[in-house]
């Protein structure tokens, strides 16, 4: 999926929220104290007016405090996104149906909902009242299909203690289970870069139904895409090997990232991720003379095994399945002393960097119904010198 024209065009059907007017914010004139003098009492009377009648003029006012809303859920974002520590885990994200965000000393925010891989609803204005640390930005990730649907249709409570709890960071609950997920929604709290879970109770509340379609270049678009972007981050946790095998609209192994990346792009592999669009569904590939290609980046989530995505796909360049390639006929039938090294250093180097046990290396074969990497990929000797 991507977003297309059409897509933009068709965001009538993407709308979050049903059967809500437009609840606009009547702008306040600060309150002046009078003096007693009756000039003095014309004169800022009239300036009274013609402020009044300028602050109207921008009638746009609720449209600018719409934009502003959305410029900053998109930095706050955006900053979590690109934060070394992305410390909101895999299985969080994975299973988040909608997001509410509110940033701080706010009480409107955004709701935006997820439709499919890499497109989300239009970010709609929402109401939150409640309990909450108001110098914080505030992350509702709602998980739970009814919650999802009262938050569309116009209202979510989150009273309950089912209903709400502080999200888990990885870094305090690594190995999350059913149970530390089995909420309607989990509450975060971001401030500056420091991320935490929230205790938080209160209502969400529609503030607007979706307005004409958006420019191309308007915050909202910006805000639509930092949120696809934001749920394909992933913090790897291992790493999946693959052989590239033969590729069926070249007949033959590739030699280059480019042609694994149109073959892909074919495939409908893209993911967006970092404000950018990738096809390559790997994160590696190793040609045969040792070369280390990248593909998409580290932490953008893969397309190489179902189930899988939060792990790094590292692709050697081969058909190493006696089934499939018996002579060597569709290329190199094993991989190349240089290959295995490189192999072998790169597995190293990101094993270090995401520390994720030996046992979290694993053959695509390991996990889904295929020969990949072929039964001619040397596993254990590969593992073993991981290990050295
Ligand atoms: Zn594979």
């Amino acid at each position: 999926m991507r977003y297309s024209e059409e897509k933009l065009r068709n965001r009538k059907s993407l709308a979050l929220f049903s059967g809500n007017s437009i609840h606009r914010v009547r702008n306040i004139l600060p309150q002046v104290p009078v003096p007693r003098n009756s000039q003095f009492r014309g004169v800022l009377l009239l300036t009274t007016a013609l402020l009044s009648s300028c602050n109207s003029h921008r009638s746009s006012s609720p449209d600018r405090q719409r934009n502003a809303t959305f410029v900053k859920v998109t930095a706050t974002l955006d900053a979590i996104a690109n934060s070394e520590d992305n410390v909101i885990p895999n299985a969080v994200l994975n299973r988040t149906k909608c997001l509410v965000a509110v940033p701080a000393n706010a009480g409107q925010g955004i709701a935006s909902c997820i439709e499919s891989l890499n497109t989300w609803t239009r970010p709609a204005l929402i109401t939150f009242t409640g309990k909450r640390s108001p110098q914080s930005d505030l992350l509702l990730f709602v998980l739970g299909d009814k919650e999802a649907k009262s938050l569309r249709s116009g209202r979510l409570q989150l009273q309950s203690p089912q209903s709400i709890s502080r999200g888990p960071l990885m870094h305090t609950r690594p190995a999350l289970t059913d149970a530390d997920l089995n909420f309607g929604s989990l509450a975060y709290e971001v401030h500056g870069k420091a991320i935490d879970g929230a205790s938080v109770q209160g209502t969400v509340t529609s503030a607007e139904s979706n307005s004409a379609s958006p420019e191309k270049n308007d915050p909202e678009v910006r805000l639509q895409r930092s949120l696809a972007s934001f749920f394909n981050v992933i913090t790897p946790v291992g790493i999946i090997l693959h052989h590239t095998a033969v590729l069926p609209t070249l007949e033959k192994v590739p030699t280059d990232k480019r042609e694994v990346d149109s073959f892909h792009q074919a495939k409908g592999f893209d993911v967006v991720c970092f404000g950018h669009e990738y096809h390559v569904a790997y994160h590696y590939l190793i040609l045969p003379d040792g070369d280390v290609q990248a593909g998409r980046p580290e932490r953008c989530q893969g397309a190489h095994a179902p189930g899988y995505n939060a792990y790094l796909g590292i692709s050697v360049a081969g058909d190493f399945s006696s089934k499939d390639n018996p002579t060597g006929a569709r290329g190199p039938a094993v991989p190349t002393p240089r290959q295995e090294q490189a192999l072998v250093q790169l597995c190293r180097r990101l094993r270090e960097k995401y520390k994720f046990p030996i046992q979290r290396i694993m053959r695509h074969s390991d996990v889904s119904p295929t020969q990949c990497p072929g039964d001619r990929f040397p596993f254990v000797r590969i593992l073993s010198e991981v290990c050295r």
